[in-house]
């Protein structure tokens, strides 16, 4: 819909994916399980659990690749800078918004840690977020 407001917008490194977030924004949340870990490149990845509704691809969709483990679990990229890029969370209704790949410093909450448990000694948490040491209990990611 035209003149519809986002109240907040991101994409990757080199501008080809672009995508947008309305109403509201939902929590940020740290997953340091060994495959976060590898596909952010650091000690844990930050990552926004958004309704399907509130999210929207503005540019690049054919610029996004997917990379699946035997597991099934996946990760997205744009193919020309390799950026993590949103993708739907597995039932389709949510997506997984990176939050680095956001524009400026929009004002995130924070909704804690999950697979703590797999954390690299090398990490320190230095926020009074919940932590978990694996899966959050239903209802802790969400907003
Ligand atoms: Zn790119
Ligand atoms: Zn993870």
């Amino acid at each position: 819909m035209a003149g519809d407001e986002f109240v907040a917008t991101g994409g990757c490194l080199c501008g080809a994916v672009r995508f947008g977030l309305r109403e509201k924004l939902s929590p940020v949340g740290f997953c340091h399980c060994s495959q976060c870990r590898r596909v952010s490149g650091t000690g844990s990845n930050a990552v926004l659990n958004v309704p399907g509704k509130r999210f929207q691809w503005l540019a690049g969709e054919d610029s996004l690749r997917r990379y699946e483990t035997a597991s099934g679990w996946g990760t997205a990229f744009c193919a020309i800078c390799g950026c993590p890029m949103p993708q739907p969370t597995p039932d389709g209704a949510r997506m997984f918004v990176p939050a680095g790949a956001l524009d400026g410093d929009p004002a995130l909450r924070l909704a804690g840690h999950i697979f703590v448990g797999s954390k690299p000694a090398w990490v320190t948490i230095c926020d009074d977020g919940p932590q978990f040491e694996a899966h959050a209990e239903t209802g802790a990611a969400g907003g």
